[in-house]
């Protein structure tokens, strides 16, 4: 079987299995404040098994594309070393949302993989939890029925403990019992050998885990305690590039067709062959470096693909710091000097269009991004290893601050660092390294510092309901609400059944206003923000001591939007749809959304394209934008709309977004501007009044950024320039033009300013005959030691050397000036004074003494300037008897 049909079996037993298949979630992860990416298959359900939502059937199956990079699951320092771990693989997923459990699961996965996939029975292994006393979590007895009785014995029945076969969400929240399957892969001969039993979960690359059933039963509170769920759960997750190992018949994840012609397009490319050592040689640097380059760049493509670009911070440096690991390997090990990643870019977006087709669609953005990023980290890489060039450690031993600092500058990890080292015979102090990471960990971990209580349950909801694309003001039920330490301080937390404000979402800011809590009187708790975790609305108060108040009864709740602030940014909202549909006008239809962000005073947005948008091209969107804002466009929303209907209207999906089967759709115009949005709009376009871009420019390899003001702000900025124009005529005054009269001013400037220097430079002559009329001579030496009146330093400087280029050796000149009120000093020396031993620079700062300055300079020219000009006659006074 292909790796495409392997793929397809599975989804279609578990459709037959009357499941719903969805499409993977994007690998970024969004409103989830624990993860930058999605990590297993069960991530974009989290809201059903927490109850925050229900699913659109209580069986579904799919593939995920997953990122084990950060956080709980990072896989990356393995990956390349090992041939059964990737940064970015699929993990194909069935679950249960309340309705089958145990029995079933297990029962399927055996029917799929020895019946469909036909793996051999006698080299499956199973493992079932062992119980926990301490946690008082019991053993799974019924998982170790179902299997034996699947097995038709206990032999192949491994019992495992806490580590590897209990799975819990995070430090709170549902949590269960899980059964792995494991399989062996080795020849025969090693079986009969050693029994695949013993190399269970032991790190053997032929003897991987690859399956695992999590069965949700539990929940844990924060006190540690756990609670039985009332409704059950099943979460399976299988690493599809492993499974496809198995069914192939290959000893290594990099030998089936997934990663091959990856692989043999990087050998064309540097001329080397892969596996030459034997595949399971992971020590062989030339076959880690392919594995590294064929892995990485699937998380990298799929990443920037789905709206993650390469960057400086958070998910976006994750990004960056993987395909830097890539290009280095291929740097250090294939001899790629030149970028290369993006060339392997297309051979990806083929291999996966029919799966994925969010790589093909954007091929040449992606290959434009990593080949910037190549560059750059080329350059840097050889600035790197010119810096290590530099050093001469004392005692051969390489500090680790500095083995640190070439990591976190130049992205050198430490085996890079130490291979370097190796070649001059020097060593790395590791632990030294070591502690300046640890320091910077936890830099970072003190940033990331949050702390959150349970959640205090006020009431039951009925379902939720966002109320506000109608209204801006509702009655609404406090449902629970929970405390949480920020390094900002203490915020706290609170869910209604219902709401008028919007959770930050899709580039759109949160709304701010307040609760009214009548009890008796009325209370008022300031929102500050409102935020999304998962599907919860989270209205975010900084107000102290809420308890009481929330916990007490009360006899309403009004909810209520600060309007004024919430109208500005759907006038930005809106004209940010306007400038979209304007600009694929304009610039053409390739521009997509890379990023978007709108608040109260200005929308920002981000897009990719490959020149500076013209100021000519700007005015051309303005235009539009503003001309759509004077019909008066009226807004209509289709809400709940299959999303291939969507698509058919026009509607332009970004990459990278999740969005459900059904949709909504923000339209101005039908054959203007449609769009798929959860945001708030005005209701017709004329309420923006006036749209006006203030900025443009890059962002990073082919992503432009645009910033615009609307309303109020846009109205203001005009009337800014207004005043300034205005200010302006009135400076000159009883012209008609002013841009020509500030123009003939600026010409006036220049022809004056020539004039100046061209009569310094005459008056300076004039200085200069007059000095050398002073020249007076003792023992031999002319000097002239005089108070002159010059425009500048540099003239000062220049009326100098003229004069020595017009006086007779030996000589000695010293002239003082006062400029802008401070006194300044020369000292000229002609050279065979200086070969007697005399030296411009120490004279200049004797002087120097009595202006209260200093000075130095050259052996033959000193200059010095001082504080004190009542000082400069004396200190001409000393000069005479220097020299
Ligand atoms: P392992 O111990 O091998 O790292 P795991 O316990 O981390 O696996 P799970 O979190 O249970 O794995 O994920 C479910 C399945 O996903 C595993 O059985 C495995 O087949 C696959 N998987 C996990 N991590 C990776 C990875 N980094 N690369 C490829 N497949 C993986
Ligand atoms: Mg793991």
């Amino acid at each position: 079987m292909t790796s495409h049909e392997i793929r397809q079996a599975f989804l279609d037993f578990f459709k037959s299995k009357g499941h719903l298949i969805v499409p993977s979630a994007p690998l970024v992860a969004k409103n989830d404040p624990t993860l930058m990416f999605n990590n297993s298959g069960m991530a974009q359900f989290k809201d059903f098994f927490l109850g925050n939502g229900t699913p659109p059937s209580k069986r579904i199956a799919d593939t995920q594309k997953c990122l084990r990079v950060s956080g709980k699951h990072n896989d990356l320092e393995d990956v390349g070393f090992d041939t059964y771990h990737h940064t970015m693989f699929e993990m194909l997923g069935n679950w249960s949302f309340g309705d089958y459990f145990k029995k079933e699961a297990l029962e399927w996965s055996w029917e799929l993989l020895t019946g469909i996939y036909k793996l051999p029975k006698d080299r499956i292994y199973v493992s079932v939890f062992k119980g926990d006393e301490k946690d008082g979590v019991p053993f799974d007895q019924e998982a170790w029925d179902i299997w034996k009785a699947i097995l038709g014995g206990e032999e192949r029945i491994i019992l495992g403990n806490k580590k590897d076969n209990f799975w819990e969400m995070g430090d709170v929240g549902p949590c269960g019992p899980c059964s792995e399957i494991h399989i062996d892969l080795r020849d025969q001969a090693e079986v009969d050998v050693k029994p695949g039993k013993e190399l269970v979960n032991a790190d053997h690359p032929q003897v991987v885990e690859i399956w695992n059933n999590v069965f949700m039963q539990f929940e844990r509170k924060a006190d540690g305690s756990l609670i039985t769920l009332p409704a059950k759960h099943v979460d399976t997750g299988m690493g599809f590039e492993r499974l496809c190992m198995a069914i192939q018949g290959k000893q290594s994840n990099y030998d089936t067709d997934i990663f091959q012609n990856t692989i043999q397009v990087i050998e064309k490319m540097c001329g080397k062959k892969y596996g030459v050592s034997g595949t399971l040689n992971t020590s062989d640097y030339t076959d880690i470096a392919m594995r590294v380059i064929a892995d990485h760049l699937r998380a990298v493509s799929f990443a920037i693909a789905d709206g993650q670009l390469p960057s400086n911070a958070k998910a976006g440096y994750v990004i960056r710091r993987i395909l830097r690991r890539a290009i280095r390997y291929g740097y250090s090990y294939l001899g790629f000097t030149e970028p290369f990643m993006s060339q392997l870019v297309p051979v990806l977006a083929e291999q996966f269009k029919n799966v994925f087709p969010e790589l093909k669609s954007q091929e040449e953005f992606v290959t434009r991004v990593v080949l910037e990023e190549e560059k750059s980290f080329l350059r840097t890489l050889e600035l790197g290893i010119k810096r290590f060039e530099s050093l001469s450690p004392t005692g051969g031993v390489i500090d680790g601050n500095i083995v640190f600092e070439l990591s976190d500058t130049y992205g050198f990890p430490v085996d890079l660092t130490a291979l370097l080292a190796k070649e001059k015979g020097y060593k790395i102090d590791e632990a030294g390294y070591e502690k300046a990471l640890a320091e910077q960990k936890n830099r970072s971990r003190q940033d990331a510092a949050k702390e959150a209580t349970d959640w205090v349950e006020i009431s039951e909801g009925s379902d939720f309901e966002f109320l506000g694309y109608d209204t801006l003001e509702a009655t609404a039920q406090l449902i629970k609400y929970r405390k949480v330490k920020t390094k900002a301080g203490e915020e706290y937390h609170i869910v209604l059944d219902r709401t008028p404000f919007y959770a930050e979402m899709g580039g759109q800011v949160g709304d701010t206003g307040e609760l009214r809590i009548t009890n008796g009187e009325l209370r008022i708790i300031n929102i500050v923000d409102t935020k999304k975790e998962n599907d919860l609305f989270i209205h975010v108060s900084r107000d102290k001591n809420l308890d009481e108040l929330l916990i007490a009864p009360h006899s309403s709740l009004i909810a209520k939007v600060d309007a004024h602030r919430r109208q500005n940014i759907m006038r930005n909202h809106t004209a940010t749809h306007l400038m979209l549909a304007a600009m694929r006008r304009v610039l053409g239809t390739h521009i997509v959304q890379k990023g978007s962000y709108q608040n109260d005073e200005v929308t920002r947005f981000d897009f990719s394209h490959f020149a500076k948008v013209t100021d000519e091209e700007l005015a051309q969107i303005e235009a539009i934008v503003n001309g759509k804002i004077r019909e008066n466009i009226a807004l209509k929303t289709h809400v709940n709309i299959p999303i291939d209907e969507a698509i058919k209207m026009g509607a332009t999906a970004t990459f990278g977004e999740k969005y459900g089967d059904f949709v909504r759709v923000v339209e101005f115009d039908p054959n203007f501007s449609v769009e798929l949005c959860g945001g708030t709009h005005v209701p017709a376009t004329g309420e923006i009044s006036l749209f006006k871009f203030i900025s443009e420019g890059s962002v990073s390899a082919g992503v432009r950024r645009v910033e615009a003001v609307t309303g109020e702000k846009a109205f203001e900025l005009l009337n800014d320039e207004l005043r300034i124009t205005n200010t302006l005529r009135d400076m000159f005054k009883g012209q008609k033009d002013v841009v020509k009269a500030v123009e003939g001013l600026l010409a006036e400037k220049a022809a004056l300013q020539k004039r100046i220097e061209a009569l310094e430079n005459e008056k300076l002559a004039q200085v200069k005959d007059a000095l050398l009329t002073q020249v007076t001579h003792t023992n031999g030496v002319a000097s002239l030691i005089a108070r002159v009146e010059v425009p500048n330093a540099d003239a000062l400087k220049s009326l100098v050397y003229q004069l020595k280029e017009q006086s007779q050796a030996p000589f000695y000149i010293v002239l003082g000036t006062v400029l802008g009120g401070k006194p300044q000093l020369a000292v000229m020396l002609s050279d065979d004074l200086v070969a007697q031993g005399k030296h411009a620079g120490n004279i200049v700062k004797e002087l120097a003494k009595e202006v209260k300055g200093g000075g130095g300079g050259q052996p033959f020219f000193a200059t010095a300037g001082g504080s004190d000009a009542s000082g400069l006659d004396a200190a001409l006074a000393k000069a005479k008897g220097i020299v």
